[in-house]
């Protein structure tokens, strides 16, 4: 864990900022692909790495650099590997640290996507992964083989919110000689700072909470500068590299990410509390709130409950919970129905039927995730609006 000089906010506005000849007081953006050399000589050792220095922007660019900077200062990572995708950032992080043949212990409530480049793609090439309950610490012991390389989990879960205790896992992990990775892109280092808590490395989709207004797709791995040696190998021969215009934008959402995170927090929890005292909702889940089972969990590993709420809405008479949900979503007119998350506008979903849509009906019941339960990413509307819109529940 890097410690650094400044408060965190001032980091997020400050911090990885390098400014040129000209002066300018907002970071550049270099839109260019290629950098130019003195001589063929410098060329040569900028090639031969005994000179630092850009070359071409699959491998570095300045104003990915900045981004990388600014978000490892956030994060106490020593380095940072800012990626095309948060997809694009587990897939350089498992193929830098995997080979055929080696295991990854994974929490079964990861993001859906995760989990089908683990079985259906990564399996294809020899990688085995089991995944256990993110709740039970003993599966993941238990689920521990001599090939084990990596823990990956996501905490708070999707959708259900579920907490899990980063430092026992981080202990199991290590004791197995393997590396726990933690995808914090629901938290983001405004509310919680896995790497400060014993993870070994942190994946974001910047896509979310770091943009937070919805506009460009981006990723990151953070780590120590041994663990991230080969997280870059990787990414600059396969080429999953950051787009240099959507690190500019991130580098400008990270500016604001502590203001924002803090609105998205009080928003969600306002929310929450509404929802748990309407007589249409049957259960809440919020980590923010006294009735989460991890409360107090959540309250030691992060800032805040964060900015994602669901909850089980109650059917009435000749209802099925899905007319149910439906009828509440189609009968909104301000937050929008989409399944993105980490955006001023607040968005609204019915897991069972999209995100969670390829799972079959067992496992999603088995998950937690039943035909009523909906998810709501809170926004930076005022969040009287927010309840006035879900007029179907209200008392
Ligand atoms: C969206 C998301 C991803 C994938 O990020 P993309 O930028 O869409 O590739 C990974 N993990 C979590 C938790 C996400 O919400």
């Amino acid at each position: 864990m890097t410690k650094h000089l400044y408060h965190p906010e001032t980091l997020s506005v400050r911090a990885g900022s390098e400014m040129t000849e000209f002066g300018e007081n907002s970071e550049a953006l270099f839109l260019n692909s290629s950098f130019r050399f003195n001589s063929a000589a410098q060329a040569a050792a900028r090639f031969g790495g005994s000179e630092p220095g850009n070359i071409y922007s699959r491998f570095t660019n300045p104003t990915v650099t900045m981004f990388q900077n600014k978000l490892a200062a956030l994060e106490g990572a020593e380095q940072c590997v800012a990626t095309s995708t948060g997809m694009s950032a587990i897939l350089a992080c498992v193929m830098a640290l995997c080979s055929t043949g080696d295991h990854i212990v994974a929490s079964r409530s990861i993001f859906g996507t995760s989990v089908q480049l683990f079985s259906n793609i990564l399996a294809r090439w020899g990688l085995n992964v089991t995944f256990v309950s993110l709740t039970n610490p003993e599966e993941w012991q238990l689920a521990v083989t001599a090939r084990t390389k990596l823990f990956f989990v996501e905490t708070p879960s999707n959708p259900l919110t579920e907490v899990c205790d980063i430092k026992v896992l981080a202990g199991i992990a290590h004791q197995a000689g393997a590396y726990l990775v933690v995808d914090n892109c629901f938290c983001t280092p405004a509310i919680q700072q896995p790497l400060a808590l014993g993870a070994d490395i942190v994946i974001h989709s910047a896509t979310k909470y770091i943009d937070g207004q919805g506009r460009c797709l981006g990723g990151a791995v953070l780590g120590s500068k041994v663990l991230m040696e080969p997280v870059y190998g990787f990414l600059r021969t396969a080429g999953v590299t950051m787009s240099a215009f959507n690190a500019w934008v991130f580098l400008k959402g990270l500016e604001t990410l502590y203001i924002r995170m803090d609105a998205h927090a009080r928003n969600a929890k306002a929310l929450a509390v509404w929802l748990e005292s309407q007589t249409g909702v049957s259960r809440v889940y919020y980590p923010g709130l006294v009735s989460h089972p991890q409360h107090a969990l959540a309250m030691q590993q992060q800032t805040s409950g964060g900015g994602i709420v669901s909850f089980e809405v109650k059917p009435k008479a000749g209802q099925t919970a899905q007319e149910a949900v439906w009828a509440l979503i189609d009968a909104t007119r301000l937050i929008s129905i989409t399944a993105n998350l980490g955006d001023a506008k607040s968005t609204i979903t019915h897991p069972a039927t999209t995100t969670h849509s390829r799972v079959t009906a067992e496992a999603r019941l088995a998950a937690g995730i039943t035909d009523g339960l909906v998810r709501i990413a809170v926004g930076l509307e005022h969040v009287d609006d927010l309840k006035a819109d879900l007029s179907l529940l209200k008392n």
